[in-house]
């Protein structure tokens, strides 16, 4: 299961966020992806972009 470190990290590059509301941090949390802790991203690329964070 994905930290909130990694919720706010993934949401700040990833290129699919889409947020509704204004003045939300940026996080897969506030995406209209986010589907839970338990689907997490319904387009599943949360793991995939995750990934790709790591690659420094
Ligand atoms: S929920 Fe999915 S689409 Fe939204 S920011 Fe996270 S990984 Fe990207």
């Amino acid at each position: 299961m994905p930290n909130k470190d990694q919720l706010m990290a993934v949401g700040q590059t990833c290129s699919e966020y889409d947020c509704s509301q204004e003045n939300s941090q940026r996080s897969c949390e506030s995406c209209n992806h986010w589907a839970g802790e338990q689907s997490m991203c319904d387009l599943d690329i949360f793991v995939e972009q995750l990934t790709s964070l790591d690659q420094t």
